[in-house]
C-alpha cells in the first residue's frame, strides 16, 4: 500500500472535518429561519464568536487531540502475531485524555492558543479524569442529558486506526466496537452516545474501504453509507447491552433518512440529531462543498453538524475536492498537516509489508 495514498486519505477526512467546522463557526446558534433568509454560500468570518475566517473550534481541537493520541498508541508492541487478542488495549486512553486536558486547560490544539467554546459534558469528563482520579474510560458522564454530540464530533480518527490496522491484523468485531465505545466514554459514557459513535465510525470505515475498490467495483455513496448503517444495525440488533437504545436509532436504521423533508431534520446539539442530520446532508448533496454548506444552513449547532458530516464527505470526495480557497484560509494549516503526517508515518511503519 502506498504511503501517499494513506496520507491523502487521512488529509481528506481530517481537513474535511476541520474546514466544515470552520465554515460553521460564524453561524453557530443561528436559527434555521435566519439561515434560510441569509444562506451561507462561502467561508466567512466573525459572526457568533467574532473569529477570523478559517478559525476552527473545539470539534476540530478534540479530533486533532484524538488523532495525536492515537499516533502515540502505535507505540504498542505489535509483535504478538496476526491476531490481536485485545484490540481495545492498544489504545492509550490516558494519553488521549491528557491531550484533551491540555486542550481544555492550556489551549493546546487550538488555532490561537485559547479555547472559545466547549461542551458541558466534555468538561465534566475531563475534570473527572484530571481532578477526581477517574480512570479515563470511566470519566465520561452517562446521564440521559449527557447525550450531546461532543464525542461524535471528535471520533473520526479511530476509523482510520481501525481500518488500516485491519489490513494487517485480525481482531474481533466486539473488540473493535469496544474501542469505539471506550473512546466515546472518555467524555460521553451513555450507551446512546457510544452507539452513535459506533454507527458513524462504521460508516467511515466503509467509506475508506470503498476508496480501495477498483474503479468498476466502487459503490455509490448511498450504497456505502447504507452498508455501513446495516453493518452497525446487525451488530447492535439483539445486543443485550444496547437493547434499550435501539429504538432511538429507528430513523437511521430504516435507511430512509435521506428521504425525509428538511423540516424533519433537527440540527441542535443532541447526538441523534447530529447523526441524522449528517447522514441526511451527505446523501442529499453531490460534492464536498454543497454537503458542508447544507449542514451549516440547517442552523443551530452548525459547526458540529458540519464537522461530523465534513469528515465523511472529505473521505468520499477526496482532499482535491475540498475548495482550495477554503483550505487556504484554515488557521494553522501547517500544524494540522504535521499532526496528520505524524499519524500516517507511524501507521505506515506498522502496516508496511516490508516491516
Ligand atoms: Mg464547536
Amino acid at each position: 500500500m502506498e504511503r501517499d495514498k494513506i496520507n491523502n486519505l487521512i488529509k481528506s477526512g481530517i481537513f474535511g472535518l476541520v474546514v466544515a467546522d470552520a465554515l460553521g463557526v460564524p453561524y453557530e446558534f443561528k436559527s434555521r429561519e435566519y439561515c434560510e433568509a441569509n444562506p451561507m454560500t462561502d467561508m466567512i468570518g466573525y459572526g457568533s464568536y467574532n473569529q477570523e475566517p478559517g478559525t476552527w473550534s473545539d470539534d476540530s481541537s478534540m479530533a486533532l487531540a484524538t488523532l495525536d493520541g492515537l499516533t502515540n498508541s502505535f507505540e504498542f508492541d505489535f509483535d504478538e502475531g496476526v491476531y490481536i487478542s485485545n484490540f481495545s488495549q492498544i489504545i492509550n486512553y490516558e494519553d488521549i485524555m491528557e491531550k484533551f486536558a491540555s486542550w481544555l486547560f492550556e489551549g493546546e490544539y487550538t488555532p490561537y492558543g485559547e479555547v472559545f467554546d466547549h461542551g458541558a459534558t466534555t468538561f465534566k469528563g475531563i475534570a473527572n479524569y484530571k481532578f477526581e482520579n477517574c480512570e479515563p474510560i470511566l470519566s465520561g458522564a452517562k446521564g440521559e442529558r449527557d447525550n450531546g454530540n461532543g464525542s461524535l464530533m471528535r471520533i473520526l480518527p479511530i476509523a482510520y486506526f481501525i481500518f488500516f490496522l485491519s489490513l494487517k491484523y485480525s481482531f474481533s468485531k466486539y473488540d473493535m466496537m469496544e474501542a469505539i465505545h471506550n473512546l466515546s466514554s472518555l467524555t460521553h459514557r451513555h450507551k446512546r452516545s457510544q452507539m452513535a459513535c459506533g454507527i458513524y465510525v462504521i460508516i467511515g470505515i466503509e467509506l475508506l474501504r470503498n476508496c480501495f475498490e477498483e474503479n468498476d467495483e466502487k459503490l455509490s455513496l448511498e450504497e456505502v453509507v447504507n452498508n455501513g448503517i446495516s453493518l452497525a444495525k446487525e451488530y447492535y440488533f439483539d445486543n443485550e447491552y444496547f437493547k434499550h437504545q435501539f429504538s432511538h436509532f429507528d430513523r437511521v436504521f430504516s435507511l430512509k433518512i435521506q428521504d425525509l423533508p428538511r423540516d424533519e431534520i433537527q440540527s441542535g446539539g443532541y447526538v441523534i440529531s447530529t447523526l441524522e442530520a449528517s447522514i441526511w446532508c451527505l446523501l442529499n448533496n453531490d460534492s464536498y462543498k454543497e454537503t458542508a454548506l447544507a449542514a451549516v444552513n440547517l442552523g443551530k449547532d452548525t459547526d458540529t453538524t458540519a464537522c461530523v458530516v465534513g469528515g465523511l464527505a472529505g473521505i468520499y470526495y477526496g482532499y482535491e475536492n475540498i475548495p482550495t480557497h477554503w483550505l487556504e484560509q484554515i488557521a494553522k494549516y501547517d500544524y494540522i498537516n504535521e499532526l496528520i503526517e505524524n499519524f500516517s508515518n507511524s501507521l505506515f511503519e506498522i502496516i508496511d509489508e516490508n516491516n
